[in-house]
């Protein structure tokens, strides 16, 4: 174990990354709306020496530290919060409501842990700036806006990211948790975050009264039939060892008890890894929901309208390679016993497109762990209003962990 691997994280240190983490947490802002946030961050880079770049894509930041020759490494945090309403009794809980575009008031919390993965790219950077002598390359620090909203990724990529920044050769990101102890991290080769879609059906019928169902085509029957159709494309078309799923959120329809309506709408979630999965399961969807039509003697000007969001997110792939370079690095910082392999998940994550261009950039997105070591009490999930990180045992955790990584893939010369 080489002395560069293990750089020392002073108690100064310490105590201002927990300051920066309190403010962070105290005062989150809904996506696209992270102005204060960039903006702090981009102070954060400013004041440890990096070019820092702001507003690409919105709100995002791009900081850059040339250190010598050597490879280009991105690491990217999330800015944004969500419309949640605190509830954790921590004295730095955030009380902040906004105004929605609609003039309704909005509660605002970092109930997905943000907070910590901006604190944790801030540290990494900080322990990082202050050795230059035990990594040689480039580090580029992002702090991305509207993750939860899926978008922020892209439109920092259709901004020119990769014009105004030198083009990485690894890139990594993090995200807390909440089924790992506050002292572990998680790694996870290959695909680890699903593909999203979002898909609206607009069943159309032939409307009526409701005495006379004779002479009309229900498309509130219709739907029942297709909702229930739409359940097999996953459980008889698809491998059963390619992850799918296929959930229906909403569905509106009718005006009255005693009228057939003209149209019933079906939003639905699509989650998928392998790209021929994702158009399976549209193709499917588009067949099965004309071939009911069809049988339901509707005209072929009637039949229901499929329409899948062209904004969607590609699954995130671990590249195995570099996930395992990292799992080591983790492991020499950190002891054997404190990473460990998690499974994938169907959740959406949009770090992936960092990748995703061509030629692509191998990438890796590490789990931390942000609930009390040997508790065995069930901690609440990402999203939920009782969310509150053992923050300052994660963050330490989180910096020596990423640090350990960017010196593995950045040698010193
Ligand atoms: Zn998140």
């Amino acid at each position: 174990m080489s002395k560069a691997q293990i750089l020392p994280l002073s108690t100064h240190l310490q105590t201002r990354w927990m300051e920066l983490y309190r403010h962070l947490h105290a005062h989150p802002e809904l996506s696209m709306s992270e102005q204060a946030t960039a903006a702090r961050i981009a102070d954060e880079f400013t004041r440890l020496g990096f070019q820092v770049q702001t507003g690409i894509g919105g709100n995002g930041v791009a900081a850059v530290l040339a250190n010598g020759p050597g490879p280009v490494i991105l690491l990217r945090a999330d800015m944004d919060a969500l419309p949640v309403e605190e509830n954790t009794g921590l004295p730095y809980a955030s009380r902040v409501r906004v105004l929605s575009p609609d003039g309704q008031s909005l509660p605002v919390m970092h109930a997905c842990g943000h907070d910590i993965h901006m604190t944790v790219l801030v540290g990494t950077a900080e322990l990082l700036a202050a050795h230059r002598e035990d990594w040689s390359g480039t580090l580029i620090a992002i702090g991305q806006p509207a993750e939860e909203k899926m978008n922020g990724a892209q439109a920092m990529l259709d901004a020119g990211l990769y014009q105004r920044i030198p083009r990485p050769d690894f890139a990594l990101s993090l995200h807390v948790a909440p089924t790992l102890p506050a002292d572990t991290v998680g790694i996870c080769p290959g695909y680890a975050w699903a593909c999203a879609d979002q898909v609206q059906i607009t069943v159309l019928g032939v409307g009526g009264h409701g005495a006379t169902p004779h002479k009309t085509r229900d498309p509130i029957v219709l739907s029942a039939q297709l909702i229930l159709a739409l359940q097999t494309i996953v459980s008889r078309e698809i491998d059963p060892v390619d992850p799918a799923v296929i959930s229906i959120g909403t569905l509106h329809g009718g005006s009255a008890f005693n009228i057939i309506p003209d149209e019933v709408r079906l939003t639905l979630t699509l989650r998928t890894y392998a790209p021929e999965v994702r158009e399976k399961l549209i193709a499917a969807i588009h067949r099965q929901a004309k071939g009911l039509a069809l049988a339901a003697g509707l005209p072929e000007n009637r039949l229901p309208v499929v329409t899948v969001n062209p904004a969607f997110c590609p699954a995130v792939y671990n590249d195995p390679e570099l996930t395992a370079r990292i799992g080591t690095a983790f492991r020499r910082v950190l002891g054997e016993q404190k990473v460990v392999v998690v499974k994938p998940e169907m959740v959406g994550e949009d770090f992936g497109l960092f990748g995703r261009v061509t030629p692509s950039i191998p990438l890796s997105i590490y789990r931390l762990g942000v609930s009390p070591p040997n508790s065995t009490t069930p901690f609440p999930p990402l999203h939920s209003p009782q969310m509150a990180p053992v923050a300052d045992l994660a963050i330490p955790t989180g910096v020596r962990a990423l640090a350990a990584a960017v010196i593995d893939l950045l040698p010193p010369a």
